[in-house]
């Protein structure tokens, strides 16, 4: 269902000449972390994502963006590759890439699944579209935006809690007022003592603990109790991405709520959750398949009453990320945060990365997705 602007910028493309599809192309990108990011199942080094350059007959370009996640999606960068050279673009090719031309159906009969893929082409066409029109991704998806900047959340994963709280004393100075910690990854006491230690060292600060799936049942349980006094925001996903029992058994037993994240990939997980007692959900393009179907999460997690964070994956350029900061100034009810992943890169493949200013990111203001790519450092990164 197309909201009101779409509607009306979809009509006021009607009279324009179509906009073809002449080239599209999946560039595979290495990029290095400042640090290595560890977390629950896996630890990452760098970033090996799937850039699209979709070109159009008159020369436009818009560029779209998935990371590999094989925990999360199962996408690994050969398969985003693969999914995009030999499945999506050979049919995208020729085609009118006005948003009112929602090729999706067709995409998703030609590859089931493969949502990083799907993400990462339908944000290249709304990037070429909104540059085509000179119309701000946000504003293809809602005439009302919920707001103009996004306070982005730091993630904390070091291997002592003296580490976290130095690294969270300098990133309060660079302007963050939210953070979440990795669990999980250490043994049970040395998370609880962790979360206290930080608690303690940012009294004021939100505070949310993320175990990316690596808890049992009755250390989760164990985890929520002992950290209660800890106040933290949510704790998000504790159990595995397929336990709703156990999500249910843990939820009925804490006033901590809980979040989850690689438990949805679909409307129909949101609801699930919601019925086992989650109090909300984090919102990436990469697991919904892309942004009309994040949109309309959203707007489902308004009408539940569920909180919405909006992340992107560790980690993102300023494409996935500005694309992430689009949907969070979409979307409703974003009262858990956002996270954004070019931060943590060492260098990025933009011309003006986006900044944190004053603690918060502005939703960039020139069309599509409002980022200019750099194709020089494209190149340099490309994986051959
Ligand atoms: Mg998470």
């Amino acid at each position: 269902m197309l909201e009101e602007t779409e509607r009306a910028v979809v009509t006021a493309r009607m009279d324009r000449a179509p906009l073809i599809i002449r080239r599209v192309d999946a560039i595979p990108v290495a990029l290095p972390l400042k640090s290595p990011m560890k977390m629950a199942g896996i630890t990452i080094t760098k970033a090996e994502n799937l850039l699209v350059r979709v070109e159009a007959t008159g020369g436009q370009v818009g560029w779209g963006e998935a990371p590999s996640a094989p925990t999360m999606t199962g996408d690994t960068q050969g398969g985003l590759v693969a999914s995009m050279r030999d499945h999506l673009a050979p049919l995208l090719v020729g085609k009118n890439a006005w948003p009112d031309n929602d090729h999706r159906p067709m995409l998703c009969r030609a590859l089931v699944g493969n949502t990083g893929a799907h993400s990462a082409v339908e944000m290249a066409l709304l990037d070429l579209a909104g540059r085509a029109s000179g119309t701000r991704l946000v504003d293809v998806m809602t005439a009302r935006p919920a707001r103009r900047t996004v306070a982005p959340m730091w993630l904390l994963g070091n291997a002592t809690p003296d580490e976290d709280i130095a690294e969270a004393r300098a990133k309060q100075a660079e302007g963050y007022h939210f953070f979440k910690l990795k669990i999980g990854v250490k043994p049970l006491a040395d998370d609880i003592a962790t979360t206290f230690a930080v608690r303690v060292a940012l009294s004021r600060t939100p505070l949310c603990a993320d175990a990316n799936c690596g808890l049992t049942l009755d250390a989760a349980r164990r985890y929520l109790a002992e950290t209660s006094d800890a106040k933290l925001l949510f704790v998000e996903q504790p159990l595995g991405a397929g336990d709703l029992a156990g999500l249910k058994m843990l939820a009925r037993g804490t006033k901590t709520p809980i979040g989850m994240d690689e438990s949805i990939h679909s409307l129909a997980d949101i609801d699930a959750v919601k019925r086992a007692g989650a109090k909300g959900v984090s919102l990436k393009l990469i697991k919904l398949g892309g942004f009309r179907e994040a949109f309309a999460a959203g707007r489902l997690c308004e009408k539940l009453g569920l909180k919405i964070n909006v992340a992107a994956k560790i980690a993102e350029t300023s494409i996935g990320s500005a694309a992430a900061v689009h949907l969070a100034c979409a979307a409703p009810n974003v009262d858990w945060g956002v996270s954004l992943t070019h931060f943590y890169l060492a260098e990025d493949v933009v011309k003006r990365p986006l900044e944190l200013c004053d603690g918060a990111v502005m939703l960039p203001q020139g069309p599509g997705l409002g980022v200019e790519v750099d194709e020089a450092a494209v190149a340099k990164f490309t994986v051959r």
